[in-house]
């Protein structure tokens, strides 16, 4: 049986944007800065933030002395201001069809914890979510209401007007989430801040924070497993859209004759390029296969059916990362998921399909990498998010901050 949310606490979500508000806005331009860029010397934060030396001098004494910088000498001749998180305790959590997993951090003990639901009796719906936190708090010996932010991912696009899951995408993947307003629902629920986004706009953000997109101004990420997400970060920022559904590279059409997609189209990436349509390519032939992980480990061992279907797989994620390439112009494209597993395997077909394209005509210094974060990444991107609206944030991963097991990367030489 489910666990029941129980009544809602009497105290108000307490406001967790304090640092931000109290900051002035050289301040927080100075903080923003250095989680967008990493350590800076103190002369080059004065030239991106045309703020006098004086006054960057002043307000970094300020940040140290609250705690949210630090300074960090080089060779013992250049200092770096840099960022430091706070002593607080931050919970992320992914939400998928098949299972939640989560993972606190802690940052006073320098302790991460991961627990995962994947009984399909406990799955569906907030309540295992609320479960699966307050499991995580008493794990971590923290009371859940003194948790710093809740991330809440979930493995689809989220509706910037009502908070909740896009109709088609509730019905079809997640129905017990339907016209659930998450943030609210679950912020009631625990007594805290949370906040809710799409899984894949997660992994673009953890992504360009710590791994394949760091520091890059305009950062394309896509994640092919069961299905294909993405996220773009510009300039610092998530791209949401209008409404939220920016990016849902998975739903390009590729052939408009193409298989029928759950979206309602025809011949979307999702339906050449996800787990699902490669086990379907490979019924009927003499090479069938119950999982992607199957696939990818047969065409590493030589199977050359398994090897040409995902090449094929690659080569059409590529014609739809070159289109996207000739409209945004990233600086740096990042594929994940677990096709990215297949390494050469993939990226030789995505890398034909840029070349058949002309990708470097239109974007001559476009980067193409695999993720570094693996499976990691999402709720990495869950952290980086709250810690971006505390005001927080950090300039490298320690390493109790990763989940080894999670970092299954792909093994790749990309030239491009
Ligand atoms: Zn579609």
């Amino acid at each position: 049986m489910p666990t029941q949310i129980p009544a809602p606490p009497t105290a108000a979500p307490t406001a967790r944007r304090a640092n931000r508000a109290r900051r002035s806005l050289n301040a927080q331009s100075i903080v923003d800065l250095l989680r967008a860029s990493g350590p800076q010397s103190q002369a080059a934060i004065a030239r991106r933030t045309e703020l006098s030396p004086a006054a960057v001098n002043k307000i970094v004494q300020a940040l140290k002395d609250e705690g949210t910088v630090q300074i960090q000498w080089i060779n013992g001749r250049e200092a770096l201001v840099e960022l430091v998180p706070k002593h607080g305790t931050i919970v992320s959590v992914n939400v998928g069809p098949q299972a939640i997993n989560g993972a606190i951090f802690a940052f006073g003990a320098n302790r991460r914890i991961d627990l995962e639901i994947t009984d399909p009796a406990r799955i569906g719906g907030p309540d295992p979510v609320v479960t699966l936190v307050r499991e995580l708090a008493a794990q971590a010996g923290v009371a859940v209401g003194d948790l710093a932010g809740v991330s809440v991912a979930i493995q689809a696009p989220i509706d910037r007007a009502s908070g909740g899951i896009i109709a088609p995408w509730a019905a079809m993947r997640l129905p017990r989430w339907k016209d659930v307003p998450i943030a609210t629902m679950l912020g009631e629920a625990l007594g805290v801040q949370v906040a809710v986004d799409n899984d894949a706009n997660l992994g673009a953000l953890a992504e360009w924070t710590w791994g394949a997109g760091r520091r890059s101004d305009c950062f394309l990420y896509v994640a092919c497993s069961v299905g294909i997400g993405g996220g773009l970060v510009v300039d610092g920022k998530l791209h949401r859209g209008g409404n939220g559904m920016a990016f849902e590279i998975g739903h390009v059409v590729l052939d408009a004759n193409g298989p029928v997609c759950f979206c309602g189209s025809r011949g979307c990436l999702s339906t050449v390029a996800s787990e699902r349509s490669i086990l379907l390519a490979l019924q009927g032939s003499e090479s069938p296969k119950n999982s992607l992980a199957e696939v990818i480990a047969a065409a590493q061992a030589g199977d050359p059916i398994c090897a040409r279907v995902l090449y094929e797989a690659g080569r059409q994620l590529g014609r739809a990362l070159a289109n996207m390439t000739k409209i945004l112009a990233p600086s740096v494209i990042a594929v994940g998921g677990t096709l990215a597993l297949a390494g050469d395997l993939v990226f030789g077909g995505i890398q034909t399909a840029i070349e058949e394209n002309n990708v470097p005509a239109f974007s001559s210094s476009v980067q193409l990498r695999p993720a570094q974060l693996g499976r990691d990444a999402t709720l990495l991107g869950g952290l980086s998010s709250v810690m971006g609206d505390l005001g927080q944030g950090l300039s490298d991963l320690p390493p109790w901050m990763l989940d080894a097991h999670r970092l299954d990367l792909p093994s790749v030489a990309v030239a491009l």
